[in-house]
């Protein structure tokens, strides 16, 4: 198939869009599947204290996006998305099946095959949906929100099922006691390997995208084999120092303030190789990308702050229903997602065919304004609690709602202007970019969180309640401002970004 035939698809989604979407679907199973599991089989399982475990978890968090940076990088000049996905899917099983085997004595080795798993993985096969599009094709947006409910179909049935057989709340009767945690491990394993087949079964439809840029497409001949060997080996070679930086997580606070100056210069050194028109476009993605790390700063609250206050100040009840509050606060955002990025997808296209959709400027602003309100409305918690300072589950479940909007206005909309704005050579690098901001937002995110926890040595509930919600007002405010600068600098934006919206 060449590229034209798979640019002129009929109908809203080319059908390669299916194919990728599964492909991601159960790699994000594994991926959240894993991540779910971590911290608390830390804490139960290696007997580490909650703080290590926690700041454990939150180095995993930012090694695993700081990666996509170094995946997206190699993917372009080297592999082509591809062999970057293939090789990344490769890795991410082996590290899970080490995990299954003996998660207890091969935690560390086994996280890290995942983490530079991920890196190939994640970045690549996002560009690689953008490819399906033509410039200017005004589906693109609807493909990455259809896209973005694939991701968190598998976040929410991997972050559910993988701890639950861990924890032995789901299959005890089939699995035996002493081996629950490596059966959870081993389907996030089983689950990678379905996420691979899938792009492999698929991966021809694909025509000429995610090849590798050293080879001839036109007259079918190969290029260099050395440099594609030497990057397979530079991944395996660098897993032991993901150990160790993992394991000691002030390795992790050196490597983050490295790569992201890195990154600049890079960015900037590329920047200056290419046309003045096309600079100006990365410009206006870079803008984008270091706003991004503002937002997931705020909404990356979910796994940390907002899981304790989940715990220590809601009621466990919804409309007469007995939930518990951090299953509503681990799953209600992927709900929410997959119920509405379809109709966010629409939504779009329904605008577009009248010509009133915001441009991409708007959208993210737009992302701010609910991520603020969504803020305001977690700190509205405090006006619904009783006398010892615990609050209404219902109320905060419409704060993920509103955050959730926010998110869709934001993160598929971000995939897709990287892959608007980027010249082709450097696609998987500014996606890389675009997730290395999500690895600034965790790490951040983990800042922020700790700044809440309140100074007095024995908070009572009430104290937390108000504490905690005084920081979400603060964050809100910061949303709002945020999404108000966007809107008022937009004009600016808009001319960098030319003809692209
Ligand atoms: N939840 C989305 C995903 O897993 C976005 C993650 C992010 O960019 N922080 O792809």
């Amino acid at each position: 198939m060449t590229i034209n035939e798979i640019q002129s698809f009929k109908g809203k989604y080319p059908k390669q869009l299916w194919y990728l979407f599964f492909s991601e679907m159960w790699e994000r199973f594994s991926f959240y599947g894993m991540r779910g599991m971590l911290t608390i089989f830390m804490v139960t399982e290696l007997f580490m204290d909650e703080k290590q475990a926690n700041l454990q978890y939150g180095a995993t968090q930012a090694f695993v996006y700081a990666f996509t940076f170094i995946g997206g990088l190699f993917a372009d000049k080297i592999l082509g998305f591809r062999k970057s996905l293939f090789w990344g899917g490769l890795l991410m099983i082996v590290g899970s099946v080490i995990l299954a085997i003996d998660p207890r004595e091969y935690f560390f080795l086994g996280i890290g095959f995942n983490i530079i798993g991920t890196g190939f993985f994640k970045p690549n096969i996002s560009a690689m949906v953008g490819n399906l599009y033509r410039e200017g094709d005004s589906r693109r947006d609807a493909g990455f929100s259809l896209f973005y409910s694939g991701i968190n179909i598998g976040a929410l049935l991997g972050g559910y099922a993988c701890v639950a057989i861990g924890k032995g709340s789901m299959l005890s009767d089939l699995v035996p006691e002493a081996l629950r945690w490596n059966m959870a491990f081993g389907l996030a394993a089983i689950v990678m390997t379905i996420s691979l087949i899938t792009f492999v079964f698929t991966r021809n439809s694909l025509g000429p995208i995610g090849l590798s840029p050293l080879d001839n497409h036109e007259t079918g001949e190969k290029g260099k084999t050395w440099p594609e060997y030497l990057v397979y080996l530079g991944a395996l070679a660098s897993i032991p120092l993901i150990m160790k930086m993992v394991a000691n997580t002030q390795y992790t606070d050196w490597f983050m303030y490295f790569i992201g100056p890195f990154s600049l210069i890079y960015l900037g050194y590329e920047m200056s190789r290419v046309s003045a028109a096309e600079a100006k476009k990365l410009a206006a993605a870079l803008l984008f990308i270091l706003f991004s790390v503002v937002f997931w700063a705020i909404f990356e609250q979910a796994g940390g702050s907002l899981s304790l206050f989940a715990a220590n100040n809601l009621k466990g009840s919804f409309l007469g229903l007995n939930l518990d509050p951090n299953g509503v606060n681990n799953s209600a955002n992927s709900l929410f997602v997959i119920l509405f990025a379809p109709v966010a997808g629409l939504i779009w296209v329904w605008l577009s065919n009248r010509k009133a959709e915001p441009n991409t400027v708007v959208k993210f602003g737009l992302g701010f304004l609910f991520l603020g309100l969504s803020f305001l409305t977690f700190y509205g918690c405090r006006f619904f609690a009783d006398d010892i300072g615990l609050a209404s589950l219902e109320i905060f479940t419409v704060a993920y709602f509103i955050q959730t909007l926010g998110e869709l206005c934001l993160s598929p909309i971000g995939l897709s202007i990287m892959t608007k704005l980027s010249p082709l050579r450097l696609q998987g690098l500014m996606m890389g970019l675009w997730f290395l901001a999500s690895a600034y937002g965790q790490y951040v995110a983990g800042l922020f969180g700790a700044s809440l926890v309140s100074e007095s040595a024995n908070p009572t509930v009430m104290e937390k309640l108000l504490t905690y919600t005084d920081g979400y007002r603060q964050f809100g405010i910061y949303g709002l401002i945020a999404g108000l600068v966007l809107i008022a600098i937009s004009p600016l934006v808009k001319k960098l970004m030319q003809e692209v919206h």
